[in-house]
């Protein structure tokens, strides 16, 4: 237990990614009182049963009030107008702070809103599950990953500070960067690839109509683990798509032009390409373990939460 870093934090959203915040702050002592809105009453019922919050309330605008951190932990389609609503209430000298996957639109929307005295401190955690809402978060999601911050100018160090302090805290490693250059990154390394999933899936579909139920039955490793990403939450990749609009249409250019060389490869029989290709790939791969942010294991370990 650490003595906490904050007072009183209010979650905005009560999903995957709140939750675990909140009971990675309770088991590591790091807020004295955490109060939780969501848009529905059945999450914030949930929420209070599971015990993850002290209180819930019926707006965004009475949650934030007197509190020292506000998380806004929504799909980034929905930050501004929460941001609109919630500008008034917040209290002089609290950290406002957000989890979407996209930054620049999320701080397009909702810089606007911060008052002066407020400091506003975007953030991104590169961790995650296919699951969503309030039944899906573990206090141990955060442990080993990247945390990424994009202050925006202005925003004050000391509070940078004390939000690095609380994320290190419940296990994460903190990293700071300019907002392009994150949307840049996490189109390379998470968006593209979920569409990528999401059409492979979706192609799959299609043909299962002629094949019957051989995809399902017959479904490899490769096939699966798209299926896993491709049972991500529809709103929050919608969101995704449409505010990250430039990076990923970028990055998926050079895909193709990658795919229609690979292509062209196989029909002219270049097994040196193919190989060759592979062999690069396959190194990326043996990176990305060496650097802690995943596993050898068969299933990619992901039978069971990472303890
Ligand atoms: P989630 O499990 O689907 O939860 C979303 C929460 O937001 C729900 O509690 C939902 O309430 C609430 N919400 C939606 N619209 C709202 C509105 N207009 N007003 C108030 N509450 C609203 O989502 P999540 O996975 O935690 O994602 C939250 C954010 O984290 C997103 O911005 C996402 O980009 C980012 N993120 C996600 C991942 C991931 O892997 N999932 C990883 C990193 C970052 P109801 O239940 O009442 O609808």
């Amino acid at each position: 237990m650490t003595a906490p870093i904050y007072n009183r934090v209010a979650l905005i959203g009560l999903g995957l990614i709140a939750s675990s915040m909140a009971h990675a702050m309770r088991e590591y002592g790091l807020a004295t009182e955490i109060v939780g809105f969501a848009k529905s009453p059945e999450t914030r019922a949930t929420a209070l049963e599971i015990g993850f919050v002290n209180r819930v309330t019926e707006t965004a605008a009475a949650a934030v009030q007197g509190a020292d951190l506000v998380v806004l932990a929504v799909p980034v389609g929905a930050m501004g107008a929460i941001a609109a609503e919630i500008g008034p209430h917040l209290a002089p000298g609290a950290t406002v702070t957000d989890v979407g996957s996209v930054k620049q639109a999320v701080i397009e929307a909702v810089a606007p809103h911060i008052p002066e005295g407020v400091h506003f401190i975007p953030g991104h955690p590169i961790a995650g599950t296919e699951h969503s809402g309030p039944r899906s978060g573990f206090a141990t999601l955060f442990r080993n990953r990247w945390w990424l911050l994009t202050p925006v100018p202005g925003s004050d160090p000391e509070a940078t500070r004390h939000l690095r302090q609380c994320y290190e805290a419940m296990g994460a490693k903190v990293d700071e960067m300019e907002a392009p250059h994150h949307d840049l990154v996490l189109a390379v390394t998470s968006h593209t690839p979920h569409l990528i999933a999401y059409t492979m899936v979706g192609v799959a579909d299609d043909l299962r109509r002629v094949t019957d139920s051989e995809v399902i039955q017959y479904s490899a490793a490769g096939f699966r683990d798209f299926t896993r990403i491709a049972a991500s939450d529809p709103t929050m990749w919608r969101d995704v798509f449409l505010t990250n609009k430039e990076a990923t249409l970028d990055i998926l250019g050079r895909f193709t032009e990658e795919l229609f060389a690979l292509q062209r490869a196989i029909r002219l029989g270049d097994g040196d390409h193919l190989h060759a290709y592979f062999t690069r790939t396959r190194a990326i791969r043996r990176g990305i373990i060496e650097a802690g942010q995943d596993t050898a294991a068969p299933d990619f370990g992901r039978g069971q939460p990472p303890a």
